[in-house]
């Protein structure tokens, strides 16, 4: 095993592919290392690695595009993956896409060749699960209990009768009694077998041991893919392992890259230690570190490392920025979730005022359930927006109706032949002219990159940018044409009966669409490996994030992790928030700020106060360190370098409480100030300053401008625009 520093056998030249690299990422393209394993922080440029390595031993004669399997996680992921190839120059002839769909393409043609006939995908094992009767003891566990404990035990590879040794092994609590979720489990796989289905973990696992035990299905997929690359590889789990292995039947050339701190898929049964420990495990293994993260100003990196789990493995890396100065992230209370929900629409349309794309923006939460009231908030307030979900892709007319005359053909008809008439379809759509207008493929690539580079995704079109347009007929249709030329990339000879098949499962919770300017409306896991300029992060609340099925250690540390994904997507700007009421269903009930909040809070301030130009000047090491200090002061009640106040994140346990001595009156006239400041700017309240900022000022009552700047949350931007006014209303309200 060797580690980066090493220099690359057969030194490139000045090859176009390796420019907009730094050095340490020009090693990992060029590193003639097999197996190559690429170990780095968010945004540190692993994907474009990844991506431009494939393009480089292409362009350098090391391989046939042709002969590439690139792998990732999600559908979205590979979406992005095969836009990033595109920019490229080798989408066409690389073969990239999910586990599952690889594994189902492969099958399909293995089993043809068997002339065995296809069994069907089934979409949701609730299915199933629905048509056999509980047996005794079953209780009142719901469907989707039962069925995510399914999806636990075969992620690890753990079959009906192992299934209760393994519960106690693991220190499970299942929905149920083991031994009876045991029978059901056992019952579901009958089920499955008599009516000849095969759910999406089958798959994986299907196609691991057909290539272990057919060797001329083996040897045919081993000769097609020669050179295998796996994205976010931390994500992947035992039975995907083994597929992989299966797939690199012992040969060396695989190259995987990932990041151990944004392993969020434990509950899948990922395991990191596959990333983690694969420099020891494969034999002349190289491992290749990149260092520096060319995505987040110096200020979201701040808080950014400031989430990294205090428990990581000793010597692993902060974020080190490569971009100048941004603007200091900011933390927002809001009475109610709907309170919440309007003001981030009010800041989003702030944002795009300035002529900006919608698209350069992203709401983010914990859970799909939040996103839907912000959903119909930002509808209200005419924002257009995406919020990925399958059923509102496949229902919008253009689609059913292309999906409609699919069906109508041969469902054994090539779907190569099918993909020209969807083509001619979309282009129909487009009053411009289609490719006239488009400037052919070779634009729609640019556009698509475009696309990429937002970080856009998959998506429902709602407010100002409608839906139903030409140009959204258009995009959806060329997003089907997107999706068949992904399916044909795997195989070649696919037929439209298992391109339709794969359509209506695959997409299940998981939007492909691409078009329109549109802010984006995500969970925080379907947000990994995206960034947008904009981000705002939203119910930070206790029970969300952490999300309150989170009671272990390793449960918590996971959520952690998720949030440091969250904020990491964030380029220029970061808005924090929670609300202090929120519904749920027919309930409202009373939340806490999440307890990571005041680290936030206690980083932004240190940010505000003093450091953000420090920071910007590469000093952000120590800067940091004084923000790590001021959190671990706050938390133990005594303010770092002896100052008054600090942040008020909320009232929840864990969290910092300061600017508590302030006095009401004064606060009040801060609060009405900050209001009509606020409306009088068209912004909402907390981009003119927290409440956090006029606690604290209401609690020291600064006399002066020097006094007014050594508050924390008061940075110089703010103590110019807005300093003035406030010495005003503390001089007139000390005076009443
Ligand atoms: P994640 O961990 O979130 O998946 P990543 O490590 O895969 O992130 P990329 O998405 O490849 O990182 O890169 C992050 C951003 O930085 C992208 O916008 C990419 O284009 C840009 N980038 C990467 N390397 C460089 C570079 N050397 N110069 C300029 N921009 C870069
Ligand atoms: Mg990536």
């Amino acid at each position: 095993m060797s580690f980066s520093g090493a220099t690359p056998v057969g030194a490139p030249g000045d090859h176009p592919l390796l420019h907009g690299l730094d050095q340490a990422q020009r090693e990992a393209v060029t590193n003639q290392g097999q197996p190559l394993c690429i170990l780095a922080g968010a945004g540190s440029g692993k994907t474009r690695v990844l991506t431009r390595r494939i393009a480089y031993r292409a362009a350098t004669g090391a391989l046939l595009p042709s002969h590439v399997l690139a792998l990732t996680f999600t559908r979205r992921a590979a979406t992005e993956l095969n836009r990033r190839l595109v920019t490229v120059g080798v989408r066409d002839r690389v073969a990239a896409g999910t586990f599952h769909a690889t594994a189902w393409a492969q099958l399909r043609g293995l089993w043809a060749d068997r002339h065995e006939r296809e069994p069907a995908l089934l979409d949701q094992k609730v299915r199933v699960l629905h048509a056999l009767r509980p047996p005794r003891g079953s209780g009142e566990a719901a469907l989707a209990e039962v069925a995510a404990e399914i999806e636990w035990a075969k992620a690890r590879m753990i079959s009906p009768d192992a299934y209760e040794a393994a519960v106690v092994a693991a220190g499970r609590r299942p929905p149920m009694d083991a031994g009876v979720l045991a029978l059901i489990y056992a019952r579901y796989e009958e089920e499955k077998r008599r009516r000849r289905l095969v759910d999406f973990d089958d798959l994986v696992i299907l196609c691991a041991e057909a290539l272990e035990t057919d060797t001329g299905f083996a040897a045919a997929q081993r000769w097609r893919f020669r050179h295998l690359f796996v994205d976010e590889f931390q994500d992947v789990n035992p039975a995907q392992h083994r597929l992989v292995e299966a797939w690199r039947g012992g040969r060396s050339d695989l190259c995987v890259v990932g990041d151990p701190d944004q392993a969020i898929y434990a509950w899948n049964g990922a395991d990191p230690s596959y990333l983690t420990g694969f420099g020891a495990r494969l034999e002349g293994a190289t491992v290749v570190n990149l260092d520096r993260n060319y995505r987040s100003s110096p200020q979201i990196l701040a808080v950014a490392n400031a989430m990294l789990d205090t428990r990581r493995a000793p010597g692993a890396l902060d974020l080190r920025p490569t971009l100048g100065a941004g603007a200091v992230p900011d933390v927002a209370t809001f009475p109610t979730d709907a309170d919440e929900a309007a003001g981030v629409a009010r800041a989003l349309r702030h944002h795009h005022g300035g002529g900006r794309p919608w698209a350069e923006q992203a709401v983010l939460a914990r859970t799909r359930a939040q996103l839907v009231i912000f959903e119909e908030a930002l509808r209200a307030a005419g924002v257009p927006c995406r919020l990925r979900g399958a059923a509102s892709f496949l229902a919008r007319p253009e689609v059913v109706e292309v999906v409609a005359e699919l069906r109508r053909r041969p469902p054994g008809s090539p779907l190569a032949a099918a993909i020209a008439d969807v083509r001619l379809a979309a282009r129909a759509g487009d009053p411009s002219g289609g490719d006239a207008a488009t400037g052919g493929d070779a634009e729609m690539a640019d556009a698509e990159m475009a696309d990429a580079e937002m970080g856009s995704d998959a998506v429902v079109q709602s407010g100002a940018a409608g839906a139903g347009g030409a140009p959204e007929r258009r995009a959806s249709l060329q997003e089907l044409v997107r999706m068949m030329g992904e399916q044909l990339a795997l195989d070649p000879s696919a037929p439209v009966g298992g391109f339709l098949t794969w359509l209506t499962t695959a997409l299940r919770g998981d939007n492909p669409d691409s078009s329109g300017d549109a802010v984006t409306l995500s969970t925080f896991h379907a947000a990994k490996g995206l960034e947008w300029p904009v981000v705002f992060l939203t119910g930070l609340e206790q029970g969300l994030v952490p999300v309150g099925r989170a009671t272990t250690p390793e449960a918590r540390a996971e959520e952690r992790r998720l949030l440091y994904v969250a904020v990491t997507r964030a380029q220029r700007e970061l808005h924090c928030s929670w609300a202090e009421r929120r519904r749920f269903g027919a309930h409202t009930m009373a939340r806490s700020p999440s307890p990571w909040l005041a680290t936030v809070q206690a980083v932004v301030d240190a940010l505000d106060g003093s450091a953000s130009t420090a920071a910007a000047g590469g000093k952000w090491r120590e800067h940091l360190d004084r923000s790590r200090a001021h959190v671990r002061s706050l938390s133990n009640g005594t303010p770092a370098g002896g100052r008054a106040g600090g942040a008020r994140a909320g009232g929840g346990r864990g969290c910092v409480e300061v600017g508590e001595r302030a006095d009401p009156a004064m606060l009040a006239a801060l609060r009405s100030w900050r209001a009509s400041a606020a409306r009088a700017a068209g912004v909402p309240a907390f981009v003119v300053l927290h409440d956090a900022t006029l606690a604290v000022v209401a609690e020291a009552r600064p006399g002066d401008r020097h006094a007014l700047l050594a508050l924390p949350g008061m940075g110089p931007v703010k103590a110019e625009r807005y300093g003035e006014a406030l010495l005003a209303v503390v001089a007139n309200s000390g005076a009443a």
